[in-house]
């Protein structure tokens, strides 16, 4: 978040601001809720980003050139200057006579009227010396009189956004924290030792003397900043280990395959066999479903491991045992491939695959929903639209999710509530057992999440990892090109072609804009084009109505066309094994794992493969890191590690959580310490002080708690 100007200008809140009750809310008002800053105790674990020394007034003729000070004085001048822009000009002189100008581009009537000549002032910011004098260039500043006080503590500088100012922030959090409820909710013997009480580490964060040390508060080491680490994942562990409780205390119905039954009519039936690793998951999956407890399980493994056929064994187990499958895929094109692959394994076997995404309209769609209801289709494959309210199942016992990390929050909690639904419905139905019957759900991932974040993150999950690719893939070559070297890539791509190569070539993503990327992408087919005489040059964008990319991307699957030109609409696992060359454009503008999915589409068959990365320079650092991992290594969980070193376990998580960044403050390689600790303490307080087990998951995470779930 930005941190917005500090101009104490602004009218401050109501005393009351935070409690609300007033039925018209304020712009600031409005702008604390979009930051969570609903009750009071959001607003007193709402931290400082660093502090501000207002505590002394340094006289100016004392003052040199880069310090940053506080000073105070009479207007002796103030005017407006037109040089170029408008700004407004104010000389201040301080008690010795000693004078400084201050600066402001931007000013409002507000300013002039407070910083007008007589009026006495204090004003903060950096001293600049220069030609004409002392100048301070958008200091903060208020009226004062000779019996204004100073601080006596530093002043905090909170996280805020543009319609928040921080003069408003500081009085809302100040009186919130005189408000909210800080009592211990934790057993003394529980606190780690060393540790400050609650209310005495806010106190001390909010408003530190002028003595504390700044280093320790602002690298947060400080004990008070570790005992806020500690509440916050103390929080996190408590929801995540309820929540693995709770889902112990559901039922869902024992899932086993039957001799002779589907599960071993579909291996026998496969061109290959299964890897040691598919082996495990599959039987890690098949042992989950026999119990009577609804699985949570995410199967994570590289792209191009082979999740797809370990989630048709499991969707086989299922209908073995007489229950329905439903399998979503995050885009309309995997969704269709996954159809294609699970038809063409199982309809040989007589399964019944209903299909079912947002184009599919009118009397096609009724008889998809039809057989869904009915149970005549056993396995429905589909988009996100799987799980809308119309969608009814005759009796769901198993959810699939591929590419997880790619539906929204929102999404993944209208698929919980589906879940729970279908349990209910299933036990009006009279369903055999008593009670609601959830289904199992497996999620499935090509992005793998570190183990200590999984532990972490996901105390609520279980995880399998497909660690080994199935044989005869041979390695991918990664180049990195800079974009002056465009026509070489273009030549090369021309000879890979003679040879019967077929080629992916994905255009720049420009997020701002979805017509500049299909310019970029109708411009480059054109090129392409002819550069490439006599050879079928396809165009795949998000645009495009859906039929028409199935129809393109199956001309490119069946060796139709030579070259692919494509927007990142192909990202997620589109597999076409002739595929041995990957060219991306503008590298430098993807996230590495967003660049090891691309990669990842080819490498799939026998033919040695290449990845062409083109970069626009000048690179980050960041920039230059991502393509240095991309061109050193192709094992996913090395870039995930590399990932998440570059990015920080935040953003890292923060991506994938699509913005519900759920540890504000720790850090969980700093404070591992911290973390075991929590770890550790969590069962005991559900089970010795399920109270006060509540009260701390509703301090910290108060209405986050559902996402957490997700
Ligand atoms: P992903 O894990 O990325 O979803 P897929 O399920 O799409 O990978 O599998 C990639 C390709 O590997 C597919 O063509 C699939 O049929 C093939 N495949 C999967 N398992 C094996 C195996 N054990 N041996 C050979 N090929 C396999
Ligand atoms: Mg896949």
């Amino acid at each position: 978040m930005p941190e917005a100007s500090t101009v104490p200008s602004t009218p401050p809140p109501p005393a009351s601001a935070a409690t609300g009750g007033a039925p018209a809310k304020s712009a600031p008002q409005k702008a604390m809720e979009k930051l969570g800053l609903a009750r009071d105790i959001d607003l007193a674990l709402h931290l400082p980003l660093r502090y501000e020394d207002e505590t002394t007034l340094t006289p100016l003729d004392r003052s040199r050139d880069g310090d940053t000070l506080q000073c105070e004085g009479e207007v002796i001048e103030s005017r407006i200057e037109v040089r170029g822009r408008r700004q407004l000009l104010v000389k201040l002189r301080d008690d010795d006579g000693a004078q400084v100008l201050l600066r402001f581009l931007h000013f409002y009537p507000t300013h002039q009227k407070t910083l007008a000549v007589g009026a006495r002032v204090r004003a903060r910011g950096e001293i600049r010396v220069g030609f004409f004098g002392r100048e301070m260039v958008h200091p903060s500043f208020r009226k004062v009189d000779e019996q204004t006080p100073l601080a006596t503590s530093l002043t905090p500088v909170y996280p805020t956004s543009a319609q928040l100012p921080q003069a408003y922030l500081r009085k809302a959090v100040a009186s919130a924290l005189r408000r909210a409820p800080l009592d211990e909710v934790l057993p003394q013997a529980m606190i780690p030792r060393g540790l400050p009480p609650l209310r005495d580490a806010l106190n001390f964060l909010h408003h530190p003397p002028p003595s504390a040390g700044l280093s320790t508060l602002e690298d947060h080491t400080h004990p008070a900043w570790q005992r806020l680490k500690f509440e916050e994942l103390l929080a996190q562990q408590l929801s995540q280990q309820r929540a693995q409780r709770e889902r112990a205390h559901l039922r869902a119905p024992a899932l086993r395959g039957s001799p002779g039954g589907l599960h071993e009519r579909l291996l026998a039936a496969l061109p290959f066999a299964l890897t040691g690793a598919q082996r495990r998951v599959a039987e890690e999956i098949a042992a989950d479903l026999a119990r009577p407890q609804p699985m949570h399980r995410l199967l994570q493994g590289d792209v191009g491991s082979g999740k797809t056929v370990v989630a048709a064994l499991a969707a086989a187990v299922a209908m073995d045992a007489g229950w329905q499958c439903a399998l979503m895929a995050p885009t309309e094109i995997l969704a269709e491939q996954h159809f294609r692959k699970l038809i063409g394994w199982l309809e040989p076997l007589g399964v019944r695959v209903a299909w079912i995404t947002g184009s599919i309209k009118g009397k096609a769609r009724q008889k998809m929903l039809d057989a869904a209801a009915s149970g005549e289709a056993t396995l429905i494959v589909g988009t996100h639209a799987v799980i809308e309210d119309k969608v009814r199942f005759h009796r769901l016992g198993l959810a699939i999710i591929d590419e997880q990390h790619r539906f929204g929050v929102a999404q993944r909690l209208a698929l919980r509530k589906k879940l729970a639904d279908e349990a209910a419905g299933a036990a009006d139905s009279g369903a055999p057992g008593a009670g609601p019957l959830e289904p199992h759900l497996l999620m499935m991932s090509a992005t793998p999440i570190p183990r200590t974040l999984a532990m972490t993150y996901f105390a609520d999950l279980d995880v399998s990892t497909i660690d080994e690719l199935p044989p005869g893939r041979s390695p991918i070559v990664t180049r990195v090109f800079a974009d002056g070297r465009r026509d070489d890539v273009v030549e090369k791509i021309a000879a890979a072609v003679e040879d019967g190569r077929q080629v992916y070539w994905v255009c720049p993503l420009i997020e701002e804009s979805e017509a500049l990327d299909l310019k970029n992408a109708t411009e480059t087919h054109a090129e392409l084009g002819e550069a490439l005489p006599g050879r079928k040059v396809g165009l795949l964008h998000g645009r495009m109505p859906a039929a028409e990319k199935a129809a393109t991307m199956a001309q490119f699957s069946s060796g139709e066309l030579d070259v692919l030109v494509a927007t990142t609409v192909i990202e997620v696992g589109v597999d076409v094994p002739n595929a041995s060359v990957m060219v991306i454009e503008h590298a430098e503008r993807f996230g590495l794992s967003q660049l090891h999915q691309l990669r990842g589409r080819v490498g799939r068959g026998s033919v040695a493969s290449v990845c062409v990365l083109i970069y626009t320079g000048p690179l980050s650092d960041t920039g230059k890191a991502r393509l240095r991992a991309m061109a050193e290594t192709t094992d996913g969980f090395e870039i995930a590690r590399r990932d998440l070193d570059i990015r920080g376990p935040g953003e890292f998580m923060g991506a994938r959580q699509s913005g519900a960044q759920l540890l504000r403050f720790a850090d969980l390689q700093e404070d591992a310490p911290l973390l075991s600790a929590a770890r550790a303490l969590a069962p005991r307080l559900l089970d010795e002080h399920p109270r006060a087990a509540q009260l701390q998951v509703e301090r910290w995470l108060g209405h986050k708690t559902e996402y957490l779930k997700a």
